[in-house]
Formats: structure tokens, C-alpha cells, sequence
């Protein structure tokens, strides 16, 4: 062949060691906390070093470190790091940027985050880095690069954001915070549409439970960017140790190999749906970043190479979304995102248990994940339920 295979192919063949009796073409599942150690000065080093592959799971695995490697090659990026939740990743990201050097990580700056995030997120944002001193500033999600101001250190931004589907411009915030560490959720959009490093943020964080496996059978999460930054979420992680234990990162490793024919189709789901659910009279409002009439389709078709398959809807009132949310069938009534089955819920019930009524979430919008059905089962479903919403 007389050029390299692409990324997307490269998942299908990752790099396995050989192992006694032969080379597998998967990683076996090295079900063990800890491994047997040279006798020698070599051991010290192997415990000092960066995430080492075979010292004590917490530290990293065989199986983490190959999911790594696919993840990083995915993302563009030099290094990643696996960890236990999508959540762990973020947190990881996050205290490892705010945190040491002296007089304080920030030296007397700020983290300037967005009002809509990850309702998790939000509360880490808004409780617990302002609890351990760390001053973070929320703003609305549009004007994020007007906002930065000289003591912007961290910028932390989230696209599209979760449950409204609003986009955040990397590139401007890139050129309005040159020196800040930027750090980017890209649960939503996933690598497949989205390329954050590519358009200069320092950090991507993902909820690898969602896209990246696709099976709703992982809870996992993984941080990409430079070796340094990388390293640094990993002594982070290394100390609150939040595992992603080796089979996990076997089902991950294997969930990926089919992420590119996944997201290709999630992509065309995605907008087949939003489109019908355009066209329905007991819809007021849909957002979805592929549609015309979404305030910031233009941002989205310069950031993103397709518009993905989470999309949110909203009918006449919170009666209207509760009867919807009863009378699906296929579309499955339940948290998450990013798996082969479409899920439905409603945000504003979620959301309320942490940020009560103040959250702002409309309580007649439901939130959809189209999932990888047959296009016409799920409209099938969708036009079912909608029928029992009077116009
Ligand atoms: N980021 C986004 C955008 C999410 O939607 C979620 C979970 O829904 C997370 C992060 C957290 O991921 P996890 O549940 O794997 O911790």
C-alpha cells in the first residue's frame, strides 16, 4: 500500500503483544491488580515511572493501555488517559490544570466555564472547585469568547452542550484565550464529527461510556492532549484513583473497532429523525445542530463534520412531554447516551434533582438519542407517541 492506513482503519488492527503460544488478534483481559516485579533497581524505576502498563492496575493495565493507544491515535493526539466514567476524566482534567505550582495552580486567575454543562460537571464547576478555592466564573455558552478576560487561566467548554444542543466556537475561543488551558467536552459530538485538538484546545475529555463504546455496557472516560498535560491528569487520577478496570477497557477496546461505521450511522439517523420531528405539528421547537433553523448552523457546519444523533425537542407543555415520554415503546425511557438503542427522556425531571427549578431547563422539552434502528421504526415510534399530544 503507498499510503498509511487512516485512523478508522487503524482501529481495526490494534497493536497486540505476542503472547506464549502465539500472537492473538485481541488483548487477553489481564484480570489482575498487580504483577511480579524484577528484582532489581529496574522495579523502582517501573513504580516512578508515567503510567506504567504492568505495576498495579490502579496505575494502568495491558488492556487501558491498548484502548489508550487507539483513543489517542483517534483523537490526533499524543497521549490519552483511560480512567473509570466520563466524569473522572473531566475531574482529572480539571484538577490537574488548577491545581499545584507556586502561590496557588492559578496564580491569582480564574476558570471561566459555561452556564450549560453535564449537570455533574456544572456541580464541580459550581461547588466543589470554588469549595477548594479555585474562583470559576459561568457565563452563557454564546458570548464564552467574549468573556475571557487576562486572568483567564482555564477555559473549560462543553459542544454541543447537554441537554440544548448549543455550540460552542472553538477556534474563537482559541484566539481569545491564547494562553489559557483549554479544555473541551466531546462527549456529544465524538471525534467522528468533531476534532478539537485540530482547532486548539489543549484537552479533550470524553465520556467514553457513551459514543466510544456504544453499548451501554461500559461506564468509562478518557482525557487526550499533550504527553505533559496527559501526565499530569494521570498522577491525578493516579492519587483519587478512579479505575477503568481491565475488562472494561477490553469492552471498549472492542466497542470502538465499529465506532466509525457506528457514528455514520447515528449521523444519518440523527438527522432523519430531527427533520421528521421538524415537520410534526405537536412540535414547537427542535434542536439539533444539522437543521437550518438552529441558531448556530453555521458554526456547525464550519466545526463539525456531521451533526450527530442527540437532539432535543419540545412540545406544547410539561403535560404534552409527559404523555410522550409514556407512550414510546422503542425509544427506551432511560439516562445515558450514545448506545445502539434509542433512549428518550426528560431533562427537566433529571436535572431538577441537582439544580432544582434555577437549572432553566423547559419542562416541555424531551431529549432523544436516536440509536442505530431501522430510521423508519424509530419515526414510527416518535409518530405514535406524538399522537396522543393534542395540537
Ligand atoms: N459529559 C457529558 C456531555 C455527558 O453527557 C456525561 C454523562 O451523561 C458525562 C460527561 C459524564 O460521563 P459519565 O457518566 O461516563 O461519568
Amino acid at each position: 500500500m503507498d499510503s498509511a492506513p487512516s485512523s478508522m482503519t487503524r482501529l481495526l488492527h490494534p497493536d497486540v503483544a505476542p503472547q506464549p503460544g502465539g500472537t492473538p488478534l485481541t488483548t487477553p483481559i489481564y484480570q489482575t491488580s498487580t504483577y511480579e516485579l524484577p528484582r532489581t533497581a529496574e522495579a523502582a524505576r517501573i513504580a516512578a515511572s508515567v503510567a506504567p502498563g504492568a505495576f498495579y492496575t490502579r496505575y494502568g493495565s495491558p488492556n487501558a493501555r491498548e484502548a489508550e493507544a487507539m483513543l489517542a491515535d483517534l483523537d490526533g493526539a499524543e497521549a490519552a488517559l483511560l480512567v473509570g466514567s466520563g466524569m473522572a476524566a473531566i475531574s482529572a482534567a480539571l484538577l490537574s490544570t488548577v491545581a499545584g505550582g507556586p502561590g496557588g495552580g492559578l496564580g491569582g486567575g480564574e476558570v471561566l466555564a459555561q452556564r450549560s454543562h453535564y449537570t455533574a460537571s456544572l456541580t464541580l464547576l459550581q461547588e466543589m472547585l470554588p469549595g477548594f478555592g479555585v474562583p470559576v466564573r459561568l457565563v452563557a455558552q454564546e458570548d464564552l469568547a467574549a468573556e475571557v478576560r487576562p486572568e483567564t487561566r482555564v477555559v473549560y467548554v462543553e459542544t454541543p452542550s447537554n441537554p440544548t444542543m448549543t455550540l460552542t466556537d472553538l477556534r474563537a475561543v482559541r484566539a481569545a484565550a491564547p494562553d489559557a488551558i483549554l479544555i473541551a467536552d466531546n462527549t456529544f459530538a465524538t471525534p467522528y464529527n468533531t476534532r478539537p485538538l485540530e482547532l486548539g484546545v489543549d484537552l479533550v475529555v470524553q465520556s467514553a461510556t457513551k459514543y466510544l463504546n456504544g453499548h451501554s455496557d461500559v461506564t468509562a472516560g478518557v482525557v487526550t492532549g499533550s504527553a505533559a498535560l496527559v501526565a499530569k491528569a494521570w498522577e491525578t487520577a493516579r492519587v483519587l484513583g478512579p479505575v477503568c478496570h481491565p475488562f472494561e477497557a477490553w469492552l471498549l477496546a472492542r466497542g470502538l473497532k465499529t465506532f466509525p461505521l457506528r457514528m455514520a450511522r447515528h449521523n444519518a439517523n440523527g438527522l432523519a429523525v430531527a427533520e421528521f420531528l421538524a415537520g410534526h405539528p405537536a412540535v414547537r421547537a427542535v434542536h439539533h445542530p444539522g437543521l437550518p433553523s438552529h441558531p448556530q448552523h453555521d458554526l456547525a457546519v464550519r466545526q463539525m463534520r456531521g451533526y450527530g444523533a442527540m437532539l432535543a425537542f419540545t412540545v406544547a407543555d410539561a403535560d404534552a412531554a409527559a404523555r410522550v415520554m409514556r407512550s414510546t415503546r422503542l425509544c427506551r425511557n432511560a439516562v445515558s447516551l450514545g448506545g445502539s438503542e434509542s433512549l428518550i427522556t426528560h431533562p427537566a425531571s433529571l436535572v431538577f434533582a441537582h439544580q432544582g427549578a434555577a437549572s432553566g431547563v423547559d419542562p416541555a422539552m424531551l431529549r432523544l438519542s436516536v440509536g442505530l434502528e431501522e430510521v423508519e421504526d424509530i419515526v414510527a415510534d416518535l409518530a405514535e407517541a406524538l399522537s396522543t399530544v393534542d395540537r
